[in-house]
Formats: structure tokens, C-alpha cells, sequence
């Protein structure tokens, strides 16, 4: 048996009122991920505990069988993860956004989008004036998301980090990192001299220059946080007895499944973004199935279109990876499989981030029996006869079935 997983990233939400009291997937037109859901079965899943904070790496790292509580340590170790950078035991890794500072208010957390080259100059920039060899280290990533190393004893993870996404419009002083513990004080030091000196820094880079003179938003302040040390979780061989392939243009998705010994799968032109190449990543997932167990095909659009508050980018999104990613896929099968679809979190319109709603889920599988839902969405997943999952490393114990 193969399994093909496919992650909507923030895909649920709420009743929207534009869309007369519907969600974007109620609206969308999806008739692949209804036939799964008719054809198989479906349940509603709590991906993040009450008293966590909701978030990618939380919710997937629940959906492939790992008790967040138990092992998340922060987005930022998984990220680094991806990159192939080797964390020591005590090294601290954060995410560390290019944002945009406007009189003392963060305005943007990903710079306006800024695009890769452009990220990775201004990183180079910020590490050529605050980096210190084994011990301050910034890695430039994709667009707007970078990596901050701390390697030294002297640092501690007990730091109360502001995620940016969260913070548009709020004054910069008053959403500064804090010290959970008075060991953390240095490194609380250490980090809003950092964040300050690289406005200075960056106010006037060239990048930085050019894409105000074109009406962009400028990368001009550096923003850690989702920090982390490096967790050891077990891998999905160990657990569950079976291999697997990565697909996602994330790095904290690709991170989690390195941790889990997964195979990470680039694909061209995939972007994380609206304008992703959902074809290509159905045709290297197909291609990934015929030497592992399992694919994880992760898509972020929908997520992105949450957080934008775009009802129709989002109907937009879940039809795209409808018919030209699963479509495509359910073509393409030429063997025995089991699939499931779900989003991570929800990214509810109304709100515009992550929320710890439990989510719909179906999985479609020869070893399973159907149930009477017919439709994919957060409503009929509720009649499904899996009904309601409270933990969601549940998940992949009904997802994965073996004869
Ligand atoms: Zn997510």
C-alpha cells in the first residue's frame, strides 16, 4: 500500500459573510476532493492542543504522529533543519523575518514579499556587520525568511519572541523580545541590539533603496523569533514501518519531515505561494511514490490567502490544488493507494491567522469503510464516521493501514 498525504495549508474557516455564510471550501468548486470524501471517510481533528500556540509546525507535526507537547521546540530548529545546517546541542536557531519599520511600527513582516536575491543580500549584509565566527550566524533563506544561529552557552532559549504575522501596526518597543528566566537577560540584551542595529544598517542598502524609489517596501529590520533548540524525534520508519518523501516549498514543513527521515523533494518553481507549480509538484510526487511509502504534498497558498483576508484568492487556491495538483495525481495513480486531504490549521478570512479550530479531514482507502459524507468541507466532515479526533497524532494511526 502507498499513502499520498496532502496538506492545505490554513485551508478551513469560518462562514464567511460575502459568501452568504459559507467557508471558501463549502464555495469552492472541488470535485476530487469530494470524491475522496465520498468515496472514503472523514472525521473533524484537533491538530493543536488547547494550550498551544496555533502554527504550522505544531499542526503537522500532530498530524504525522508526533505529540507537539512532546516535541516541538520551536519553528526555528526545524527550519534549519531543511537547510541542512547542523545544530549542536545548546545552538539556538530562530526564524529570522526581513520586516518593515515605519516610525517605530512593524507595518510588514515579510518585507513586501521581497524576493529571494534581494533577502539574501540584505542577510549578507546584516552578517557581515553583526555575525560572530561560532556565534552569531544569519542564513539567508527564502524571500522574507531567514535563520539566526545563536552557538554559544551563554544563550538561552527562554526568550518570549513576538511572531511578526501577529503584530502588524504594533509599536516596535513594545513587542521587543523578553526574558522568561534572568538567564535569559543576555540574550534578551543581545537580540534587541541586534534588532536596532540592523535598521541602521539596512536603512540605506541599496536593495533597500531601490525598492522604495519603486514603491516596495523596504527588508529594513531584522525580526527573530520561533526559536529553538534541535529536537530528536523519532522517524517514521521507527514509528509507523514505512518510508517517506517530502514535498513543500516551507522550510519548517521540509524541516519536520527531515526529523521524521523523511526525503525532502525540490520541486521547480515551487513557490509557497499563489503562483506555486501545482503540476509539477503532483508529477515529482507521483515520481517520489514509486521509491517511498508515503508523500507529503504540502501546499501553502491557501494559507497565504488567509492571512491576506481574500475569500476569493482563497476559493482560488483550493480549486488549483483540486484539479491541478490531486486531479492530476488521481490520474497519474497507477497503484494501490491511500490518500487523505486536510488542512494543517484553519486561517479563517475573519481573522487572519492561525486558529486552533479542529479541522476536516477524509481519508479515501481500499481497507477503509465509507461513510455517508459526501462533500469535503468543515460542515460534512462533521457527520464522517471517524467523527471527532481530540489528539491529533491520532490521525495517522487510522491513516496509515496495513494488510
Ligand atoms: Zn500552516
Amino acid at each position: 500500500m502507498k499513502y499520498l498525504l496532502i496538506i492545505g495549508d490554513g485551508m478551513a474557516d469560518y462562514p464567511v459573510e460575502a459568501l452568504n455564510g459559507k467557508t471558501p471550501l463549502q464555495v469552492a468548486n472541488k470535485p476530487n476532493m469530494d470524491e475522496l470524501a465520498f468515496k472514503g471517510r472523514s472525521g473533524i481533528l484537533r491538530t493543536i492542543p488547547e494550550d498551544m500556540t496555533p502554527g504550522s509546525v505544531v499542526a503537522n507535526l500532530s498530524i504525522l504522529g508526533y505529540d507537539p507537547k512532546k516535541w516541538y521546540t520551536g519553528r526555528g530548529p526545524f527550519e534549519a533543519a531543511t537547510r541542512g545546517i547542523r545544530l549542536g546541542k545548546n545552538d539556538i536557531a530562530f526564524r529570522c523575518n526581513l520586516v518593515t519599520e515605519e516610525n517605530g511600527v512593524l507595518v510588514d513582516y515579510s518585507a513586501g514579499y521581497i524576493t529571494s536575491n534581494e533577502g539574501r543580500e540584505l542577510v549578507r549584509c546584516v552578517e557581515e556587520n553583526l555575525g560572530k565566527p561560532n556565534e552569531i550566524d544569519f542564513c539567508a533563506g527564502v524571500r522574507y525568511r531567514n535563520l539566526l544561529i545563536l552557538r554559544n552557552d551563554s544563550y538561552s532559549d527562554d526568550v518570549l519572541c513576538t511572531p511578526p504575522h501577529d503584530a502588524l501596526g504594533a509599536k516596535i518597543s513594545e513587542i521587543l523580545p523578553r526574558a522568561k528566566t534572568p538567564a535569559a537577560e543576555f540574550t534578551v540584551a543581545t537580540l534587541n541590539r541586534m534588532i536596532f542595529d540592523s535598521k541602521r544598517i539596512l536603512e540605506d542598502h541599496p536593495v533597500n533603496v531601490n525598492r522604495v524609489a519603486l514603491g516596495k517596501r523596504p527588508g529594513n529590520m531584522i525580526w527573530p523569533w520561533g526559536q529553538g533548540k534541535k529536537p530528536s524525534i523519532p522517524t517514521l520508519q521507527e514509528k509507523c514501518g514505512i518510508s517517506g518523501a517530502v514535498i513543500s516549498a516551507v522550510d519548517v514543513v521540509n524541516g519536520i519531515g527531515i526529523y521524521a527521515g523523511m526525503e525532502a523533494v525540490t520541486v521547480p518553481g515551487a513557490t509557497g505561494y499563489y503562483d506555486t507549480n501545482y503540476e509539477g509538484k503532483a508529477d515529482y510526487a507521483l515520481e517520489a511514490l514509486k521509491n517511498h511509502d508515503m508523500v507529503l504534498i504540502h501546499v501553502e497558498a491557501p494559507d497565504e490567502a488567509g492571512h491576506s483576508g481574500d475569500h476569493d484568492q482563497k476559493i482560488k487556491t483550493i480549486e488549483d490544488l483540486d484539479r491541478r495538483l490531486l486531479g492530476r495525481m488521481l490520474r497519474g495513480l497507477d497503484q494501490e493507494c491511500t490518500i487523505a486531504v486536510l488542512p494543517d490549521h484553519a486561517t479563517p478570512i475573519k481573522v487572519r491567522t492561525h486558529t486552533k479550530d479542529p479541522v476536516p479531514f477524509t481519508i479515501c482507502s481500499p481497507l477503509i469503510e465509507p461513510d455517508e459524507v459526501k462533500c469535503f468541507d468543515e460542515v460534512s466532515a462533521r457527520k464522517g464516521g471517524f467523527g471527532f479526533l481530540e489528539r491529533g497524532e491520532m490521525f495517522m494511526q487510522l491513516f496509515v493501514v496495513t494488510r
